[in-house]
């Protein structure tokens, strides 16, 4: 389902998206279409998770 309105990370109008994590409405920029989530939860929560990627546990 597709809405209009103000991004929630970038701030610009645009079609928005629900992230099932967080549950921010954002635009198709700040989706991660592989991942499927907002680009903030991409990127993991709290500081630079440059990893590996493996996300087994979270703590
Ligand atoms: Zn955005
Ligand atoms: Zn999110």
């Amino acid at each position: 389902m597709e809405v209009m309105g103000l991004c929630a990370i970038c701030g610009r109008s645009a079609k928005l998206y629900t992230c099932p994590l967080c549950g921010k409405l954002v635009c198709s920029r700040c989706m991660d279409p592989e991942k499927g989530v907002c680009i903030q939860c991409a990127r993991g929560r709290g500081g630079p998770a440059e990893g590996t990627g493996d996300v087994g546990t979270y703590r």
